[in-house]
């Protein structure tokens, strides 16, 4: 075993696992690997089990990026997954090795990927907003990964960003920052414009009884007014969010990632919050790990701040 750390780092989502081995300092060792998620929590177990059997030679740790919270003995999930199999959070990592396994919560495991060899390397105090479907966050504070009493920290998508609008969420409540700032956000904006909005008359995007980010984002490529307007809509409602969360964290750059994040302007992010945040000056970058933030972060987090 040579002085670096290895670990075989997988992140698990609800339709892909992907892992790979990687050291200590974020190096890929060996390629990453695609499979298919099992479709029940036993199976998981035991699709661990093997492919860390396999490589149990070559590694020192096992490191997971999961979606959910996370136990702060990183050792299980501790709340609903609801793109992963019943009794997934039930599962006790522990058995998948003989080996040291840590476990972390995906945007976690995404921030410090950042911190550590990403957008925000050489930063101590970082904010970074995953814009996907929904919304999700990481915080690093000083230096150290903000987990929140139960793990749960950093759960921004559901930060209310109206008290009345009466936006319903995927969570079931209402009015939700990821109801309007996420990809399912930008939905919901364009179809609540079509019925407003002059502009959709003549759209490229008029005969469309459904609306998907992509012709949304192909509308506002093409100059589009009707797409224009609502993009510039759902830019201002990631301002709303994320100038409340820079002034309560007060972070030296906030990173932006996730499949609808490179969407995002960030330089007119920086802009508008520089203006209208009181705890300035902040950076707004995009992310750039990219697919392999979990991953990676997952392996740096378990085999250097972990005490493995
Ligand atoms: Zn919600």
């Amino acid at each position: 075993m040579s002085i670096t750390k290895k670990a075989l780092s997988f992140d698990i989502g609800g339709t892909k696992t992907i892992y790979a081995i990687i050291d200590e300092f974020g190096n890929f060792i060996t390629e990453k690997t695609k499979i298919p998620t099992p479709d029940s929590a036993g199976q998981i177990l035991e699709m661990f089990k093997n492919i860390s059997c396999e490589h149990a030679d070559d590694i020192d740790a096992v490191t997971i990026s999961t979606a959910g919270a996370v136990n702060i003995d990183n050792t299980k999930v501790c709340s609903s997954t609801p793109n992963l199999p019943s009794g997934y959070p039930d599962l006790n990592f522990k058995e998948i090795t003989d080996k040291k396994v840590f476990v972390e919560n995906d945007a976690n495991c995404a921030v410090w990927a950042e911190h550590a060899c990403g957008a925000a390397k050489g930063c101590k105090n970082v904010l970074m907003i995953t814009l996907g479907t929904g919304i999700g966050g990481g915080a690093i504070s000083n230096g150290k990964l903000i987990r929140g009493y139960t793990g749960a920290a950093l759960e921004v998508g559901s930060v209310k960003i109206f008290a009345d609008r009466r936006q319903k969420c995927t969570c079931g409540r209402y009015d939700c920052w990821e109801s309007y700032a996420s990809g399912t956000g930008l939905k919901n904006i364009a179809a609540a414009m079509a019925k407003t909005e002059e502009e959709f008359k003549n759209s490229l995007l008029k005969d469309n009884s459904e609306f998907s980010t992509f012709d949304i984002i192909n509308g506002v490529d093409a100059g589009d007014k009707f797409s224009l307007k609502v993009f510039n809509q759902w830019q201002d409602y990631i301002f709303t969010g994320l100038v409340g969360l820079v002034n309560i964290f007060n972070p030296e750059i906030v990173v932006i990632s996730g499949g609808m994040g490179k969407f995002a302007d960030a330089v007119q992010l920086e802009e508008k919050i520089n203006h209208e945040s009181v705890v300035t000056p902040v950076k707004i970058k995009h992310a750039r790990t990219g697919n392999d933030a979990g991953m990676i972060g997952a392996a740096i987090l378990g085999l250097r701040e972990s005490g493995l």
